[in-house]
């Protein structure tokens, strides 16, 4: 039987995290559990969290510790999460939320954290081509010279530019990056669970390095 994962997934948007996140996910047959994909998903859905997730999704800001923990809680609480792992895509992101995560998972701990790094220049140009599937989420690559609509290859889906991937929005949610989910990568590193993988190269190569690194960690364990 393939063993389960419990992993942590950290980078800056635009990382290439979303991308080696499906990839784990089917590699160790856990779930890839996106909070941004949550929130997403409520806003769709128009419900309460969805109409304040929204906003603040468009300013490039954070959603309250406390609704993320709530939401994290649930999620891990259901039998695919307890029975097989998870990879933490978008979670925590600040220390407070790290601190929960601690608690919520003291009996099943985490394998390892993972920080996909890439330096904010190539994420920042990255950011600015990216163009997503609305209704399935595959990712795509403007070349600025697009005929529109822009109909998804896997889904038939309406391809766009994220709400949050506006020039204004994507310098914004990198600098709340640095300040506040930066200090995390301190706070695993402290505890010895941090891996940091260069994540300036080929998909391939960098899920090889990521599936080196969680193999490290559990033989260590
Ligand atoms: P993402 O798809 O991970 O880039 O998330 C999109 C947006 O959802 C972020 O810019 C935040 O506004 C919000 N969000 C996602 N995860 C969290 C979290 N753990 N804490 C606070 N806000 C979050």
């Amino acid at each position: 039987m393939i063993p389960g994962a419990r992993l942590i997934l950290l980078g800056r948007q635009g990382a290439g995290k979303g991308t080696q996140c499906v990839r784990l996910s089917r590699q160790f047959v856990v779930p890839h559990i996106s909070t941004g994909d949550m929130l997403r998903a409520a806003e769709r859905e128009g419900s309460e969290l969805g109409v304040m997730a929204k906003r603040v999704m468009e300013e490039g800001g954070l959603v309250g510790d406390e609704i993320m923990v709530g939401l994290i809680r649930e999620r891990l609480s259901q039998p695919d999460a307890v029975g097989r792992g998870y990879i933490l895509d978008g979670f925590p992101r600040t220390v407070p939320q790290a601190v929960a995560l601690d608690e919520l998972t003291a009996e099943l701990p985490l394998d390892v954290v993972i920080d996909l790094d890439v330096p904010r220049e190539l994420v920042l140009n990255r950011l600015s081509a990216r163009r997503v599937c609305r209704d399935c989420g595959t990712n795509y690559v403007s070349s600025g010279v697009e005929r529109l609509p822009w109909i998804c290859e896997v889904c038939g889906g309406d391809v766009v530019r994220r709400d949050d991937d506006t020039p204004e929005a994507i310098m914004h949610r990198l600098d709340l990056y640095d300040k506040m989910t930066a200090p995390l990568i301190e706070y695993y590193q402290r505890g010895g669970r941090l891996t940091i993988i260069d994540g300036v190269a080929t998909a391939d190569e960098v899920s090889r390095r990521i599936t080196a690194a969680v193999e490290t960690a559990r033989a260590n364990r």
